[in-house]
C-alpha cells in the first residue's frame, strides 16, 4: 500500500524510457532504373497488379525537347529543371545504442551521392552519441553549423532533414507510436490525395486523366510545360473530358512571365482550376505578389524551399495562396514550423511530393495527418511502383486516400538487402 501512496509522478518513473543515443548514420544513394524489370515485377507483384511497361525513352516522348546528358536530361528551351531518366533518391538510416532503427530520406532527384557524401563528411559526426529525441535541437544545430559557410538551402538542407525523418522514425519506434501522434496529433483519418499528370497532346492528356479518375482520384494536377495558350488548350480539354466534378490544378512549372501567367491564370479560372502552380521562377518575389494580387484563383509555390527563413518574405509579401512545401527536403520538424507560420497567415498546405521516393511519401502521410492547416497532398499513381522498390511490402494509397494507421514510426518496412541492391556511389 505504501508504493501506492507515492505520488504519480514517482510511480511512473519506472515506465520513463531510457536516453537513446545515435551509434551510426548512413546514406544509401539510389538509382532504381525505369527499365529494371525485376523492380516493376516485384513491385507488381506487392501490388497485386500487372507490371508497366514504362520506360525512361517514353517519358521524354511525352514533353518539349530536352538536351539529352544521358542519365539526366533538361528542357533545351528554358533550361529549367535537370531531371534524372531513374528514380534516384538518398535513403538514410540510422542506428540506436538500443538496436531500434529509423529510415528517413533526402530528396534527391539527381546526384543522390552528393547528399549522401554530406551526410558521411558533415551530419555524422555532428549527430553520433547524441539523443534522437533531441529532434528539433538536431535539425536546428545542424542547420546553424553551415549558416556561416552559404549553405541555407540545397544539398546540406536536403541532407539534415531526411535525417530528421529517421529520427521521427527511431521517436516512433521507441514510443510504440505514429509519428503523426508525437508531432502534434491525429487532425484526420485520412489524407485525400491529388496526381500528378502531363503530356504535350491535349486528347491525350484527357485520356491520361480520365484514366486516373478511373483509378479513383477525384484531383488531378496538370503538369504543362507549355506557353500560355498551349497550356489553356490542354486544360479547356481535360475539363471537358472529366466534367465540373473532379478538382484540378496545373503546374506550368516556372515557365511564365508575370503577363502571361495572368492571361493564363485568367483563362484557367473559368475552368474552375483549383491552383495556378509554380507560375514564375522562384526568385521573382515580387512578381509572385503582383500575379498573387491580380488573379482571383489561388496561386501554389514553395516545392524549391527548405526553410521558414527561405519563405519568409513570400509569406510578408503574401506572394502565394497555398504553400507546397516539400517534407523530404524540410524534414518533418522544419515542415512543421513553415505550416504553423502558414496557418498564421491562414494559408492551407499541400505538401509538394515529386522526385521524393517510398520514404517521403511516408513521412508525408505522417505529416499531413498532424498538420492543422492540411488542404490536399500529392501523388504519383504509376511511380508509386517504382518507389516501392525498397519496401518490404507496399505502400500505397487506394481510392485517392492514404489511411493514417497506427503503427509505429513512419509505419513503413524498408528492405535494406534491397536499397543496397539499388545503391549507387
Ligand atoms: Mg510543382
Amino acid at each position: 500500500m505504501a508504493a501506492l501512496r507515492r505520488p504519480v509522478y514517482e510511480r511512473n518513473q519506472r515506465e520513463v524510457l531510457p536516453d537513446l543515443k545515435i551509434k551510426d548514420i548512413t546514406a544509401f544513394p539510389i538509382r532504381v532504373p525505369r527499365e529494371d524489370e525485376d523492380a516493376k515485377n516485384a513491385d507488381a507483384a506487392k501490388n497485386g497488379a500487372a507490371a508497366r511497361n514504362e520506360t525512361a525513352e517514353g517519358k521524354l516522348s511525352h514533353r518539349p525537347p530536352v538536351i539529352d546528358f544521358g542519365d539526366y536530361f533538361v528542357d533545351a528551351e528554358t533550361f529549367t529543371s535537370i531531371y534524372s531518366k531513374h528514380h534516384e533518391t538518398t535513403v538514410i538510416k540510422v542506428e540506436t545504442d538500443t538496436g531500434i532503427v529509423g529510415w528517413g530520406e533526402a530528396q534527391s532527384p539527381v546526384s543522390p551521392g552528393t547528399t549522401g557524401s554530406i551526410i558521411e563528411n558533415l551530419v555524422r559526426p555532428l549527430i553520433l552519441g547524441r539523443d534522437p529525441f533531441d529532434i528539433e535541437a538536431i535539425w536546428t544545430r545542424n542547420y546553424g553549423a553551415m549558416r556561416e559557410r552559404g549553405h541555407p538551402t540545397g544539398f546540406y538542407v536536403d541532407a539534415i532533414g531526411g535525417t530528421d525523418i529517421a529520427l521521427w522514425d527511431i521517436v516512433g519506434k521507441a514510443t510504440g507510436k505514429p509519428v503523426h501522434k508525437l508531432a502534434g496529433g491525429r487532425y484526420r483519418d485520412r489524407i485525400k490525395l491529388y496526381v500528378g499528370i502531363g503530356g504535350i497532346d491535349p486528347e491525350k492528356v484527357a485520356d491520361i486523366a480520365e484514366e486516373h479518375v478511373g483509378y479513383g482520384y477525384q484531383a488531378l494536377k496538370l503538369h504543362l510545360l507549355l506557353d500560355a495558350d498551349g497550356v489553356a488548350e490542354i486544360a479547356r480539354a481535360v475539363r471537358k473530358r472529366v466534367g465540373p466534378g473532379v478538382m484540378l490544378m496545373c503546374d506550368v512549372h516556372m515557365r511564365q512571365s508575370v503577363a502571361s501567367a495572368i492571361k493564363l491564370g485568367r483563362e484557367l479560372e473559368k475552368l474552375d482550376f483549383a491552383w495556378l502552380e509554380s507560375p514564375l521562377v522562384p526568385d521573382d518575389i515580387p512578381g509572385a505578389a503582383a500575379l498573387a494580387d491580380a488573379l482571383d484563383m489561388a496561386v501554389a509555390i514553395g516545392e524549391w524551399n527548405r526553410t521558414r527563413y527561405e519563405m519568409r518574405e513570400a509569406f510578408e509579401r503574401r506572394a502565394f495562396d497555398i504553400v507546397m512545401h516539400d517534407i523530404a527536403r524540410t524534414g518533418i520538424t522544419e515542415g512543421h514550423r513553415i505550416g504553423t507560420i502558414a496557418d498564421t497567415y491562414n494559408i492551407p498546405v499541400a505538401p509538394h511530393v515529386g522526385g521524393g521516393g517510398i520514404l517521403s511519401v511516408a513521412a508525408t502521410v505522417e505529416y499531413s495527418a498532424s498538420c492543422s492547416n492540411f488542404m490536399i497532398m500529392e501523388h504519383s499513381h504509376h511511380a508509386n511502383e517504382y518507389k516501392n522498390a525498397i519496401t518490404a511490402e507496399y505502400f500505397g494509397p487506394s481510392n485517392g486516400y492514404f489511411e493514417v494507421t497506427g503503427k509505429p514510426g513512419l509505419g513503413i518496412e524498408i528492405d535494406q538487402s534491397l536499397v543496397e541492391k539499388y545503391q549507387v556511389s
